[in-house]
């Protein structure tokens, strides 16, 4: 049997009806021996999508929801941010960065916006092919870096390999375990556990979300993003709600440790550090925006160009993607949801963005119990 063979078969196991089955009548039973209503937020975009894509919450138990979080990259972008990259673009820099940032909305319009006016803006699936474009041009190329600890490392990785004098980064990149405590910390937001995202976790490794259980004295399971892993995941965490624990859970130990990817943190400390800054529509989280070390001033877009990017105000719409990644809200709650916002037309941020909320929502038909 070839590794591609047994690789399709492993990941297979992962969507097996049986072991779903059993995972659901654990959960039920669960359910039953906490005795009150459960709410669990999970801290991805993926998840949210495997729920979706799988129909998983249609088959919970009554009185398990499971609501999303802050975990789609793109959605905490804040408008400030996409407000600098369009003026860079405006301004005759080439600006590069991942296909899902080029519709969402600034202040003053989209990197799409400032495309059509004639502006060099290009879809890249990472870093280093951003550092390609300026190899091949004496042009100022500007990665927008976005998105958490998974894409932060790469980016790290690739300033420290050695990048053209004519590459920067404005990097708009996120660090997620901040926003877990600031969400656990909100009187409006109920949280009986986090079921926590299984690629930055990769990086990371689970002990970054031991203070998290600590402090909060909430359960936190790392998951993985096939239907069994999340029914898995769930379980974990309704197990220790029955034992009335609060610890920090692997559900994904063929990808996580403990200690994570040493090497992959290493040069995302080395590159960047973490200060205070606007999680979109949220609130300002402490420590929890990644911004390029003094050392790398040379190839940071802040402090390469005078970036006239206005006040970086939202849009004075209804949208309440803020809401939805605090974990207060659901889609459905929107009043623009499938009317004024749609997928042709979207006009927040989740409903742009492949793991936002509002557009899984639109994709995948109404989500039930969030
Ligand atoms: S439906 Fe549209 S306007 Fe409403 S919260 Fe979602 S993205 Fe924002």
């Amino acid at each position: 049997m070839t590794d591609a063979v047994e690789e399709g078969i492993e990941a297979l196991s992962f969507r097996d009806p049986d072991r779903a089955g059993a995972l659901r009548e654990r959960l039920a039973d669960l359910v039953e021996t906490v005795d009150t209503p459960v709410r669990v937020v999970h801290v991805c975009g993926s998840h949210e999508e495997a729920i979706a894509e799988y129909g998983l919450r249609a088959v919970l138990p009554d009185g398990l929801t499971v609501a999303m979080g802050p975990g789609c990259p793109v959605c905490v972008t804040d408008s400030a941010e996409v407000d600098e990259a369009v003026a860079l673009a405006r301004s005759g820099a080439v600006v590069a960065t991942y296909g899902d940032m080029l519709r969402v909305p600034g202040s003053d319009g989209s990197l799409a916006d400032a495309r059509d006016e004639g502006a060099d803006v290009r879809v890249v699936y990472s870093a280093a092919e951003a550092a390609d474009i300026a190899r091949e041009t004496d042009d100022e190329v500007v990665f927008f870096g976005v998105g958490f600890e998974t894409t932060a490392a790469p980016t790290a990785s690739v300033l420290r390999e050695g990048v053209p004098s004519n590459f920067s980064v404005l990097s708009a990149h996120k660090y997620v375990p901040p926003a877990m405590e600031l969400v656990a910390d909100h009187p409006d937001t109920r949280v009986d556990g986090f079921l926590a995202a299984g690629h930055a976790a990769t990086i990371t490794g689970t002990e970054v979300y031991e203070r998290v259980a600590a402090d909060y004295d909430l359960p936190v399971v790392v998951g993985g993003f096939e239907p069994v892993d999340v029914l898995y995941g769930l379980v974990e965490l309704l197990e220790q709600l029955a034992d009335g624990t609060a610890t920090v859970e692997n559900a994904y130990p063929r990808c996580v440790s403990r200690a994570g990817n040493e090497a992959a943190q290493e040069a995302l400390w080395t590159v960047f550090e973490r200060v205070p800054g606007q999680w979109r529509g949220i609130a300002e989280v402490p420590d929890a925006t990644l911004q390029l070390r003094a050392e790398y001033a040379a190839h940071d877009a802040r402090e390469r160009f005078d970036i006239d990017a206005g006040d970086g105000d939202d849009r004075a719409t209804d949208c309440i993607c803020g809401e939805i990644m605090a974990g207060r809200a659901e889609p459905a709650d929107c009043p623009l949801l499938g009317e004024a916002c749609t997928l042709a037309d979207p006009v927040g941020a989740c409903m742009v963005s492949d793991e936002g909320p509002c557009r899984i929502d639109q994709e995948y038909g109404e989500v039930r119990g969030r």
